[in-house]
């Protein structure tokens, strides 16, 4: 059984939800839109090529909108999930930029810890997480006004709070245009749209990361329950997306 058949759910309000989502993304095209015609838009969107970011991307494609897509690429990714990202970057409108680390600090990294730092304590994975995703993601926010998320409430308590539009960086705003899906409305969306998404999925990965920090997940263990497993119950999150507003922000239609 593969991931379309196992989670396509679709809600009651689905349509709704989907309008909201278009609405959210021109108004991020239309507020962040490049200062001098020609000149890079100054929103962007974050994916990790998860189910909800093929999602997103799909729609900022077929709505043409000038919203750039970005992926980190931590040199820790999935040979399923690098390869997606050739597919994305041949088929997708929207430019595609790829940032890595910065190779020496990597290399001064493993040299000193290991391979396998992350494993040890969780200030040598956050300091991995730092090297490998915060400072690549702070160069791709660079100039950016805005940036685009697929966080959705649903995916973990951490994230029960998330917002439309999260105003709480006063530097950048930060649109979750699917903050409100559940998890079959995004396989519905994948389903009807033919979109191509990563095979880990058909293999029990819901949330997918790092290889080393990632595992499949059994039946009815939590949504990102696969994410730096060993840390136990800690809050699964590498720091990309720790700082959210406190109340949802509605957005006028
Ligand atoms: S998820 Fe794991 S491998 Fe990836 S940057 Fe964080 S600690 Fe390093």
């Amino acid at each position: 059984m593969n991931a379309i058949a196992r989670y396509e759910r679709v809600s009651d309000d689905f349509i709704a939800k989907l309008a909201r989502t278009r609405t959210l993304l021109r108004l991020a095209a239309r507020d962040h839109a490049p200062r001098r015609s020609g000149g890079p838009a100054r929103v962007s969107q974050a994916s990790s090529l998860g189910a909800e970011d093929i999602v997103i991307t799909h729609l900022i494609n077929r709505m043409k909108l000038n919203i750039g897509v970005f992926v980190l690429d931590t040199g820790q990714l999935h040979p399923e999930t690098l390869q997606l990202l050739e597919r994305l970057k041949a088929s997708s409108l929207a430019p595609v930029e790829v940032f890595k680390p910065l190779a020496h600090e990597v290399v001064q990294f493993v040299r000193r810890e290991g391979n396998d730092a992350m494993y040890r304590s969780i200030e040598l994975r956050k300091t991995c997480c730092q090297l490998r995703k915060m400072e690549p993601l702070e160069r791709a926010l660079k100039d950016k006004t805005a940036w685009i998320t697929g966080l959705r409430r649903e995916q973990s308590g951490a994230r029960a709070e998330v917002p439309l539009i999260d105003t709480s960086d006063k530097h950048r705003l930060k649109f979750n245009p699917l903050a409100d899906w559940r998890w079959g409305d995004v396989w519905h969306y994948i389903l009807t749209f033919a979109v191509n998404y990563n095979p880990l999925h058909d293999q029990f990965y819901p949330s997918i990361g790092c290889e080393p920090c990632t595992r499949a997940v059994a039946l009815g263990e939590d949504f990102r329950a696969g994410r730096w497993w060993w840390e136990g119950k800690s809050v699964k999150e590498c720091g990309l997306h720790v700082k959210q507003a406190p109340l949802a922000q509605a957005v006028a239609a």
